[in-house]
């Protein structure tokens, strides 16, 4: 039976709703299905990106008997432009309540401790710890798909985590495939419509009702970035924002370096 449909969040402004539901349309003639894969991990550069990205693909994969584990970069304490230990504090606590709704278990959660709004100014140590963290997690499990914030979403920190896993991935003889998810992309139509004129490979995520409450629901634990705040609403997500993710499908793409978009490569949807 079909669980009920969560409608939890504010309404995306009318036009932004129409144009995101037509590019979506036309992104998807050009997607191939992706395949659910058996163990995935997901690089997560502030927590709710995992749900806002892939909450459909690890609740889809966990609902399969498949294995997810998260690797959360940085805690999220910088969402205010001011660093705030507590705030991050919080925020991994609503990630905790998220992964659990989603199926994945505390012991498949990682935490970096990586400083917020400076991924992409990692001291080499930093990165190093980043590079041995993750494939130190390849190691410990047959992986078949990494998942990170694509290199095409806009947002420096974003890009920030794809390149380093890009990089990472590269180095590694029989690394799994790396798929990117989209944050910012899915909500911008102007980042979403520039996705439609690259040749980067495609990938759509159908959720049936049942993901996709999961997926609503997981993200709802975010409540520090879906509430105004005690410093107003500077860092809450846009009006509109988490139920436009809240799709029927999720797109990823398959990354690539950003300066060498993957032209040749095939979908990689299924492997
Ligand atoms: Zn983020």
């Amino acid at each position: 039976m079909s669980a009920p449909m969560a409608r939890p969040f504010d309404s995306p402004p009318l036009l932004r709703s129409t144009l995101l539901s037509l590019l979506r349309l036309v992104l998807r003639l050009r997607a191939s299905p992706l395949k659910t894969p058996t163990s995935l991990l997901v690089i997560v550069p502030h927590p709710d990106d995992e749900c806002l990205g892939c909450g459909g693909l690890i609740a889809r994969t966990r609902a399969a008997g498949g294995r997810v584990r998260l690797l959360f970069l940085t805690e999220g304490e910088n969402a205010t432009g001011t660093p705030d230990a507590s705030l991050g504090k919080v925020r991994c606590k609503e990630a905790a309540q998220a992964a659990a709704r989603l199926g994945v278990p505390d012991n498949d959660l990682h935490w970096l401790g990586l400083p917020d709004s400076r991924l992409d100014k990692l001291s080499a140590a930093q990165a190093e710890s980043f590079r041995t963290t993750l494939l130190a997690l390849l190691e410990s499990d047959s992986t078949d798909l990494v998942a990170v914030s694509s290199v095409l979403d806009g947002s420096s920190e974003h890009i920030a985590a794809a390149q380093l896993s890009w990089a990472s991935l590269q180095a590694m003889p029989n690394a799994p495939a790396l798929l990117g998810y989209l944050v910012w992309t899915a909500w911008s139509p102007t980042l979403l419509w520039r996705l439609l004129f690259t040749r980067w490979p495609v990938c759509i995520l159908g959720l049936d009702p049942e993901t996709r409450t999961a997926k609503c629901e997981a993200l709802a634990c975010h409540q520090s970035q879906l509430r105004p705040g005690k410093l107003g609403a500077t860092f809450v997500l846009p009006r509109g924002f988490a139920a436009t993710l809240c799709a029927r499908q999720e797109f990823f793409i398959k990354e690539g370096p950003l300066e060498v978009p993957s032209r040749q490569a095939k979908a990689g949807c299924t492997t």
